[in-house]
């Protein structure tokens, strides 16, 4: 299977590392449990040239190499590899953080997953560009790789991953999705252990199917 990983509140601790840096930088006090929605200038009550500071400190290098890895993380990625699984991060980060992102993923034990840069939230024009950045993709041009099974947070990016119906959307549970409701294509995922769990079930189901077309003949349909 070819799966999409997201990176912020998949891989990494990102709202919870923003809130400490809105509260240091910024003066906005905040838990990471009260982030109930996504929009962090709305979070955090920024005015416009506030959050652009904000966008530009959070993707710094050195801001990027101090988000803690996700609990679960390196060993769920390691195992769907081992499984087999082409493994994907996909990034609504602005490509020009390209040099802070793939060092920290280097860093977390991520080193070998290829990275893509998509506009997912329809504001890469916002952010600066460098001659040597990598291509930023479009959900369309994303969604043409047919990626078997996502995994994101962002409301805003499953608004999007509902159009995609033959992938399996693994939600992963934060605070600002606990309301979300879920497409037809989509389950919640409360962590990683859930999420490499759900792949070995998929895959003994798999085997079970191949073993009983072997028996009864591949034209045979089987059911469980
Ligand atoms: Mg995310």
């Amino acid at each position: 299977m070819r799966i999409y990983v997201d990176i912020d509140d998949v891989l990494c601790e990102t709202a919870a590392t923003l809130c400490g840096l809105a509260e240091r930088e910024f003066g906005r006090h905040v838990k990471y449990l009260d982030v109930r929605q996504f929009d962090l200038q709305k979070v955090f009550s920024l005015d416009g040239s506030e959050m652009a500071r904000f966008r530009e400190l959070s993707h710094s290098a050195h801001a990027l190499a101090s988000y803690p890895v996700t609990q679960g993380a390196v060993a769920g990625v390691r195992a769907l590899v081992a499984a087999g699984h082409q493994v994907d991060a996909v990034t609504g980060r602005p490509a020009s953080s390209h040099r802070g992102t793939e060092a920290w993923l280097e860093t977390a034990g991520f080193g070998d997953l290829p990275v893509t840069y998509v506009d997912k939230y329809g504001r890469a024009g916002c952010f600066g560009q460098n001659p040597d950045d990598p291509p930023t993709v479009s959900m369309d041009e994303l969604g043409e790789r047919r990626y078997d099974a996502a995994i994101d947070d962002s409301p805003l990016a499953l608004d999007r991953l509902a159009d995609w119906r033959s992938t399996r959307v693994f939600v992963f549970d934060r605070p600002w999705n606990a309301d979300y409701a879920l497409a037809p294509n989509m389950v919640r995922a409360s962590g990683w252990r859930q999420i490499v769990d759900a792949f070995a079930r998929q895959a003994e189901y798999c085997n079970i199917e191949v073993k009983l077309c072997n028996v009864h003949g591949s034209a045979e349909m089987v059911s469980y």
